[in-house]
């Protein structure tokens, strides 16, 4: 029994223990390794990891494109394993539009409806209300070559969305437009999936895509689901080394447990600082053990004089300053091996300009040390 939660709508699509092998003539390729996941009713749900960690196998499995070779998937609570993809009540949009070049924009919209029994008056209607829905009023008699890549994109999206299905697939849908025009349809995007309120599955290999758009999102390496969670969940709490490193920076820092009190363990990471890190036991920090954590570049604070007592403190030499207008980057180094980056926002008030080659402090409050575990 799942209790549906505010935070957990009913479930659309379960991945119950799916797995998925290919056999190849070098061997045995495994694309997923043991994945269960329940994504929500109307939830903007992404999957997110680098190339080659299984999220397109996964997002084609959930569409009927391949079946997995262990494992069940259920959409709306009904087993689909076996079902083909047209018979599956979810539509896949691919990074390549598949748009047909002969046929008018309102023809290759109104496509979508070509096996449903609808009058011409109705199939009018259905293809204009989604030329409005992607704000291509106008254009309905312009063939697909005469549109940007963005307007096509938009075509693309009106036609798997005018058959009503109840869940969108998008495999990587922004890769082939310019950074300009992929922010803008990021941003578009999140509109259209509101307006209609259909679960959007969407495939990304780009973390500010996925924190810019989803409810929530897993991260995937190698096969399976390092960390779930709502984007600032997992962008302010990564789990494990993994997910520190590939969402923002890793700022690892790494050294030997000295002292463990309740779930929280000090850490002596060399040059005779030590720091303090919450919940650490958990992930399996014992004295005299080695612990990974990581420090948001957002949360270190660069001073010039020594810190207040009570924040975790390294020294460090500036190695590099980088301008980025609201903000500064600063590339410190610390005696610990660990090269760490701090952001700092350069608000009108901010006037501690450290500068390369210069000694400074490096300090942040406990609670921002986390704790790592390895890759599950
Ligand atoms: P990308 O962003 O590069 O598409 P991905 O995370 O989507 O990567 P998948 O395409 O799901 O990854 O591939 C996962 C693994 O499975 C890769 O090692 C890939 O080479 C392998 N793979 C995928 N499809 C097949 C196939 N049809 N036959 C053999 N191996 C495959």
């Amino acid at each position: 029994a799942r209790p549906a939660t505010a935070s957990q709508p009913l479930p659309a699509i379960e991945l119950v223990g799916i797995a998925k092998r290919f056999h190849s003539r070098r061997g045995v390729v495994a694309a997923v390794e043991h994945v269960d996941l329940i994504i929500g009713e109307g939830e903007f749900f992404s999957l997110l990891g680098p190339s080659g960690c299984g999220k397109t196998t996964t997002l084609r499995m959930i569409g009927g494109f391949e079946e997995p070779t262990e494992g069940q998937i259920l959409l709306y609570g009904h087993d689909v394993v076996g079902v083909p993809p047209n018979h599956r009540d979810v539509n896949m949009v691919f990074q390549s539009y598949a748009l047909f070049p002969h046929m008018s924009v309102f023809e290759n919209v109104a496509f979508g409806l070509r096996r449903k029994a609808v009058s011409k008056a109705e199939l009018a209607t259905r293809v204009g209300e989604m030329l409005d829905l992607v704000q291509l009023q106008g254009k309905s008699d312009r063939r697909p070559r005469e549109l940007s890549g963005g307007q096509q994109q938009r075509v693309a999206l009106a036609r798997a969305l005018v058959n009503r299905p109840r869940a969108l697939l998008l495999d990587e849908p922004l890769a082939a437009l310019d950074l300009k025009l992929r922010q803008a349809m990021q941003l578009e995007l999140k509109r259209i999936q509101r307006e209609v309120g259909i679960t959007f599955v969407f495939v990304t290999h780009d973390q500010n895509e996925a924190l810019t758009m989803s409810d929530r999102l897993v991260v995937m390496n190698a096969g399976r689901i390092e960390q779930l969670g709502a984007p600032r969940e997992v962008y302010e709490r990564p789990r494990t080394r993994f997910v520190a490193g590939f969402i923002g920076t890793s700022n690892l820092i790494e050294g030997r447990v000295t002292r463990v009190d309740g779930d929280t363990a000090v850490l002596e990471p060399g040059g005779g600082e030590s720091i303090v890190v919450p919940d650490a036991v958990p992930v399996g920090a014992t004295v005299g053990g080695p612990l990974h954590l990581t420090v948001r570049p957002e949360k270190i604070v660069i001073s010039l004089e020594q810190p207040a007592a009570g924040r975790c403190t390294l020294r460090g030499r500036i190695a590099e300053v980088v301008y980025l207008g609201s903000s500064t980057q600063y590339a410190v180094r610390t005696p610990t091996g660990a090269e760490l980056s701090v952001f700092v926002q350069n608000s009108s008030d901010s006037s501690d300009v450290a500068e390369r080659e210069q000694d400074v402090w490096l300090s942040w409050r406990p609670e921002h040390s986390l704790a790592l575990a390895d890759s599950p």
